[in-house]
Order: structure tokens, then sequence, then C-alpha cells
């Protein structure tokens, strides 16, 4: 069996024994280096705004501070977690189910709209640590069915989303009806100086916490580019990316892909073409009904399907653990997307490959703006080998 350093090991970090239980359950053996950072100082009440990369452990580190400080014979809400989507919501309910295990009587509960208001307020009834969308979560606040006068701990996961957009408005909101001696962790992979500015606000002096050694972005991970040719006429286009996005996956062996496009109807054309050429796969985007996208991520996750098209709105924080390859059939906007959708594959320091299809031109050129403004070991992106030895192991 490994040989594990004693001093690595989570019951070093002063937990109880339920949550180093909850923890042995999940298998979680090793802190991360964000969790051997962040736990303790987060323990001690202090706000927090991580900072570590896509599949670092994030989502542990806060849950267990917020288990370490939830009292069960309590019932009132203390925990309040926000997060941009319905999806990473329900995910970070099971982490802290997962978790909270041998917590006696822990309720933990998501809040995420789309389904029915009178089930939410039933919840709320028993609930320790609820999760939600901001939306939903304003909603049950003013329309006083969610009690905030017990919250000792606000979480932001995915915080830069929160606070960049038109959510900002709803987390004004939540976190002025919030007790003002309460604690406020923020998890993102990126954050913009604004963010910065603004998480100030609604914080006390707040610890930056980044991952103490430098680790390689998304260690296993190789990424690769796939120039195709460059068409004005947007269906040969299609085409072109179409007849690559099949040979990749016929050329590359892979346990399951996330194939990313910047257009939500793409997705379910891609899906589309996948499925009539044999290849067993589903979609997820932000114009599907919450039961359905749920039903697709499902699927996924249950390996009923091998391939997942997405776009990144709806993929954002989605973890499955089984996806060793990620391939982006457009270009990403932005430099923090392309990081987001590559810590998708290669999870926790397992291997991936991440491919980025690049027309010729305008777009292979905004595909290495972004590798610029990445920078590191980024830049040098190689050409997909052609040959039958591509690495993957
Ligand atoms: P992040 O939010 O930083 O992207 P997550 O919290 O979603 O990362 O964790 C990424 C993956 O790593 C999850 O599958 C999670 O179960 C796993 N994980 C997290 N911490 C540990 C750990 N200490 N040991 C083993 N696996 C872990
Ligand atoms: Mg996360």
């Amino acid at each position: 069996d490994v040989l594990i350093d004693e001093e690595l090991q989570f019951n070093t970090l002063l937990l109880s024994q339920p949550t180093l239980s909850g923890l042995g359950n999940a298998s979680f053996r090793i802190p991360s280096p964000i969790q051997l950072k962040a736990i303790p100082i987060g323990k001690c009440g202090f706000d927090l705004i991580i900072k570590a990369k896509s599949g670092t452990g994030k989502a542990a580190v806060f849950s267990i501070i917020a288990l370490e400080l939830i009292n069960t014979s309590k019932n009132a809400v203390q925990v309040l977690v926000l997060a941009p989507a319905r999806e990473i919501a329900i995910q970070i309910e099971t982490v802290l189910q997962t978790l909270g295990a041998s917590h006696k009587g822990l309720c933990v509960r998501s809040f995420i709209g789309g389904l029915p208001f009178d089930q939410d307020i039933k919840n709320l009834n028993k609930c320790h640590i609820a999760v939600g969308a901001p939306g939903r979560v304003k909603h049950l606040i003013e329309s006083g069915a969610l009690k905030t006068n017990a919250i000792k701990l606000l979480v932001l996961d995915e915080a830069d989303k929160l606070v960049s957009g038109d959510m900002k408005f709803d987390i004004n909101y939540i976190s002025k009806k919030l007790p003002l001696e309460k604690q406020v962790i923020a998890a993102s992979a990126t954050y913009s100086e604004n963010d910065y500015k603004y998480l100030e606000t609604i914080m006390s002096g707040p610890t930056l916490v980044e991952p103490t050694t430098d680790t390689p972005l998304l260690l296993g991970l190789k990424q690769y580019v796939s120039v195709v040719k460059s068409n004005l006429n947007v269906v040969h286009q299609l085409n072109i990316k179409n007849d690559e996005l099949l040979r990749l996956l016929s050329y590359i062996t892979f346990s399951q892909s996330l194939v990313f496009t910047n257009y939500q109807t793409r997705a379910e054309s891609i899906s589309n073409i996948l499925n009539r050429k044999g290849w067993n796969s589903t979609y997820i985007s932000g114009l599907q009904s919450q039961p359905e996208r749920l039903k697709a991520i499902r699927s996924f996750r249950e390996g009923k399907c091998r391939v997942l098209l997405s776009t990144d709105v709806s993929a954002r924080g989605i973890d499955v653990e089984n996806v060793d390859l990620v391939i982006n059939y457009d270009v990403p906007l932005q430099p923090y997307t392309y990081l987001h959708r590559l810590g998708r594959a290669g999870r926790f320091g397992s291997h991936g490959i991440c491919v980025t299809i690049a027309a010729y031109g305008k777009e292979l050129n905004e595909y290495r703006i972004i590798l610029g403004s990445i920078g590191g070991n980024n830049i040098f992106v190689p050409q997909l080998p052609t040959n039958k030895d591509l690495p993957n192991d």
C-alpha cells in the first residue's frame, strides 16, 4: 500500500471526530495544498478569499469549516452557501452531506428555483445548512421563509461569477440581511480587481489564501490545439469542425469527454450529430428546464453517455470524476473561461487531455491571445500529434 506522511493527513488539522470520519468515508486522506492552508485560518473565524485553480478541492475547504461550526441541536439555518448555478448548488449539497454524514441530525438542503416554492418552505423548517442560487435565496428571505438571524457563515462559491454580473444585486441584498457578526468565505479560481474591491465591502478584513507551493497548472493535463481550415460560410465551417470532432473522439483514448461550445443551440445540434454517428452523447444548455438539465448531468455522471456537450454557463463548476478529455469546439471568448474549461479534465491530478479546435486565421489568433494572457507554460500548446502514439495515460 501507499505510505502516507503522517504530517500531511487530515487529522493534523484538529478537526472533530464526525468530520474526520466523513472525510474517511469520502476517501479524502491527504489535504490538498489549499485545504492545508485555508482550513486552519477559516476555522479560526477569519474572512477568507480563497484563490485556487479548478479541481484543487475548494468545496471541501468551506464545507469542512461549515461542519465545524454548526450546532445540530439548534434548529436554525446557521450556514448559507451561495452558488451561481443550480447544478453547482446541488453538487455542494452532496459534498456537505457526504462529509457531514457522521454529524448526528445534520440537515443540508438546496434552494435553487425551478422546484416548487412550498417545498422549499417545508425544507426550511428543518435545515442547518442552506445551499442556494442567489435569486431563490433572496426570494425566500424577502418572503420571511428563510430566517437569517442565526447565520454565522456566508459562503460565496465561484465568487467571481456571483459578484461581477447581475447576481451582484442579489448578493448585496442577501448580505445586508445577514447578521453583522458573521464569517464570509469566497472561493474562486480567478478574481478581477473589481471583484476584490466588491468583496472587501461585504467582508471584514479578508485574508487572501492561495496554495503555498507553486503547483503546475492542472498537474497531469496535456493541452493541444487542432487547427482546421477556415471557411467564411458558417455551415461549411461547422461541417469542418464536426468532422474534426468525430476524428478526435475516435482517435484519442478517453473514458468520458466534455465538449464545450460558445453557443447554446450548438450544444444540442452537435450532440444530435454525435448520436447519429454512434457516440452516446447528451447536452446541457441554459435553454433547458431544470429537470432536463439535471437528467442530462445524471446520465453523464452515471456513465450512460460518454460525451457531454455544454456551454460555459451550464458547465461552471460541474465536477464529473471520469472526464479525461475536454474538447473546445469553439475557442472560448475569455482567458479565464479557458482555464475553467481546462479544469474539468484531469481533476485532482488525474491525467487528462484538452484539445482546442481552432479555425486557421481569426480564431487561431484569438486562441494565441488567450494563451498569451494566461502565460507560463501554456503559451506553447502543441499541435495535436497526427501519429498513433499520442500520449495518453
Ligand atoms: P474546486 O472547487 O477547487 O474546483 P472540488 O472541491 O470540486 O474542487 O474538488 C475537486 C475534486 O477533488 C472532487 O472530485 C473532490 O471530491 C476531490 N477532492 C477534493 N479534496 C480531496 C482530497 N483531500 N482528497 C481526495 N480527493 C479530493
Ligand atoms: Mg468548486
